[in-house]
């Protein structure tokens, strides 16, 4: 049986959720916990392709809700790269991508998004030649400058940098909360009890688990996502391209591949399957014959957290003093991170957040006694 111990602040899952908001903490002279079931990176953070492209997938779906969020991530990512020494250590790479469009209506709601995106219009004709990876016809597309990160690197940079400056680390698994009707002061472990001050829940999808704990709705359900890795004989093409589905391809500064990706509602399922190997492969053979010349090296199977309205649950949560969340940021956590972690940080020391309003993201938009 592990100690009981006593923090000001707990911090539950060591996703890349978890890491950035440690990271934010410790700067500002806060000694944080952060709490992981298993180990640093092991969800999602861990296995997502890492991309920082602002807008595609499914773009308009949050009504332009998260435009603020993203604009601060994305700057928060390239500031970062340099403090952190991105490309070094968690490889970091901007890059070209090419926004497909598979027909006019298409290329007519892209060029009608090209600024929001940062994105440019490119010639079809052009296209092949400025995209090598897009051998086959496309209607049109938008050429958008952006970077990728691994995923599993930088949410362990993040919580290394964190722990150099005073955060800690526990390996045990949340079974439950602790405090009362309507106050939290701490998380019941399955080997013991640390209290806290405050208590951060950033679980990714298995913070729908909170609910119980909370006695609230949590509404975040596990949106399932599968990776090919490739490798190819030959040099591939730089760069990559994604269509408006979410399906994309992105050549890795290791030479390897990643070619992705499946949206499947299985639960809490994480097993790679045939099926959606053949899925990817089909879907973007539409788009560029050069994967059929590579070799699957590699097939990784994550779970997205994604909300009941498909935004974040960022804040205290409703009539719960000392509990906040910190999850349901669905297909686009790796960039959103770090101004989750800014805004959530300065409401835990300041009481608000300043560099963005966190009120569209409040968890109690989902209801519960405030
Ligand atoms: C296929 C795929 C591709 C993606 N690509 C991108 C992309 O290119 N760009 C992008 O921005 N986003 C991408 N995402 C989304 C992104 O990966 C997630 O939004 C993000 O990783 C969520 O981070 P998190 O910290 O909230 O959750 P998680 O990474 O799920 O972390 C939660 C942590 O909690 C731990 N845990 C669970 N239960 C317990 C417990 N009881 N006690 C203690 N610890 C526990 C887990 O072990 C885990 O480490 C992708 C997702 C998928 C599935």
């Amino acid at each position: 049986m592990a100690p009981n111990q006593h923090v000001d602040i707990a911090i539950v899952g060591g996703g890349v959720m978890g890491a950035a908001i440690a990271y934010f903490l410790a700067q500002r002279g806060a000694k944080p916990l952060v709490i992981e079931g298993t180990e640093v990176a092991h969800g999602a953070s861990g296995k997502a392709a890492g991309l920082l492209s602002p807008g595609l997938p499914h773009d308009d779906d949050d009504g332009g809700m998260l435009a603020p969020l993203l604009a601060r991530s994305i700057s928060l990512h390239g500031a970062l790269a340099e403090l952190l020494d991105g490309p070094e250590t968690y490889d970091y790479r901007r890059y070209e991508t090419c926004l497909v469009a598979r027909d006019e209506a298409e290329v007519d709601h892209l060029h009608g998004r090209a600024e929001a995106l940062s994105a440019e219009p490119v010639a079809t004709a052009d296209i092949p030649a400025r995209f090598p990876w897009l051998d086959q016809p496309v209607a049109g597309g938008l050429a958008q400058g952006t970077a990728q990160i691994d995923p599993a690197k930088f949410t362990n940079r993040l919580l290394e940098s964190a722990r150099s400056m005073g955060a800690s680390l526990r390996t045990g698994r949340a079974v439950g909360l602790v405090g009362g009707e309507d106050y939290v002061d701490g998380v019941e472990l399955a080997d013991g009890i640390v209290t806290a001050e405050q208590t951060v829940i950033a679980l990714g999808p298995w913070s729908l688990r909170s609910a119980a704990w909370l006695d609230l709705p949590v509404p975040v359900r596990p949106l399932k996502g599968q990776i090919l890795h490739l490798e190819a004989t030959a040099e591939p093409p730089p760069g990559g391209f994604s269509d408006l589905d979410g399906h994309y391809v992105v050549t890795r500064p290791t030479g390897l591949v990643f070619a992705g990706t499946t949206e499947e509602e299985v639960g809490f399922d994480q097993e790679p399957t045939e099926a959606a190997r053949d899925y990817v492969l089909e879907t973007l053979a539409r788009y560029t014959s050069r994967l059929g010349a590579m070799r699957v090296v590699n097939q990784t199977a994550c779970l997205r957290p994604v909300s009941g309205d498909g935004l974040p649950i960022i804040g205290p949560a409703p009539g719960r003093r000392g509990a906040y969340l910190a999850t349901g940021h669905g297909r686009k956590g790796i960039i959103l991170s770090l101004a989750t972690a800014e805004a959530l940080v300065e409401l835990l020391t300041e009481g608000r957040s300043t560099e963005v309003d966190l009120a569209p993201f409040d968890p109690a938009r989902f209801g519960g006694d405030q």
